[in-house]
C-alpha cells in the first residue's frame, strides 16, 4: 500500500498520466483488476487512507513535466470525489488550457452525488469513458456487483447526457472474462442510440 495518487504506466515522463483519487466504488465488478492483480505495471494503487488532498495531488503532479493528457482512473470510482476531481481538473486547465482530461467512470456519478453532475464538468473535462458492461439490467447487476437496482438505467442516461452536453463519450464493455456472456451487438446498439463511441475491451490473462 502507498498513497499513489498520480501515476504513469509507460516511461518515466510520459504524455499520458493517471490520477487515482479513491479506492471506493459503488460497483464490485467481476473483472475488477484491483481484486485480481496488484501491482499493475509496478504501481500499487491501494491507498493507505482516503484522506487525499488537492495539495498532495499537486505535489505528485510535479514529478511529471511532459504530459498532455490526464486520465482520472485508478482503483475506484473518481466521481465519488467529485469536488476534488473538479479542483484538480480546473488546476490542470489553468496551467495548460490545451491539456486533454478524461474520466474513466462507472457512469453512476449522478446517483452517487444525488444530482446531475454533467454540467459541472463542462469546460474542465473533455472526454468521458463509461463502463456500460452489459445489455440489460440483470446482466449488469451480475457483472457489476452493484447493489442499486436503478444503476443500469442511470448509467445509460449518463452516457446519453454526456453526449448531449458535448463530451467526447465512449461506452465500454469487457468481453471474454470467464463464462460471463456479454451481448456485444446489443451493447453497441444501445451505445449508438445514445450517440456515443463504442469500445470492446477484451479480457486477457494480464488484464484488459
Ligand atoms: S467500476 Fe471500476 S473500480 Fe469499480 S469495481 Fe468496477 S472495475 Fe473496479
Amino acid at each position: 500500500m502507498s498513497n499513489t495518487y498520480v501515476y504513469s504506466i509507460t516511461q518515466d515522463n510520459p504524455e499520458t498520466i493517471y490520477i487515482n483519487l479513491t479506492n471506493k466504488c459503488t460497483n464490485n465488478c467481476v473483472f475488477c483488476i484491483r481484486n485480481l492483480k496488484n501491482p499493475i505495471k509496478g504501481k500499487d494503487l491501494w491507498l493507505e487512507n482516503e484522506d487525499v488532498t488537492f495539495e498532495e495531488i499537486k505535489t505528485q503532479l510535479e514529478k511529471y513535466s511532459n504530459y498532455k493528457e490526464v486520465v482520472f482512473c485508478g482503483y475506484g470510482e473518481p466521481t465519488i470525489k467529485l469536488d476534488l476531481l473538479k479542483d484538480v481538473s480546473k488546476y490542470l486547465k489553468s496551467k495548460n488550457a490545451g491539456i486533454k482530461i478524461r474520466i474513466n467512470t462507472n457512469g453512476q456519478g449522478n446517483l452517487i452525488n444525488s444530482k446531475n453532475i454533467i454540467p459541472e464538468l463542462k469546460g474542465i473535462v473533455d472526454e468521458i469513458s463509461v463502463s456500460l458492461n452489459a445489455s440489460n439490467n440483470q446482466a449488469y447487476m451480475e457483472i457489476s456487483g452493484c447493489k442499486n437496482e436503478n444503476a443500469y438505467e442511470s448509467v445509460k442516461d449518463f452516457i446519453k447526457q454526456s453526449v448531449e452536453n458535448g463530451f467526447e463519450t465512449t461506452a465500454t464493455v469487457v468481453t471474454g472474462y470467464k463464462n460471463y456472456d456479454v451481448d456485444v451487438e446489443e451493447c453497441e446498439n444501445i451505445t449508438k442510440q445514445a450517440g456515443a463511441k463504442f469500445r470492446v475491451r477484451e479480457w486477457l490473462d494480464k488484464g484488459y
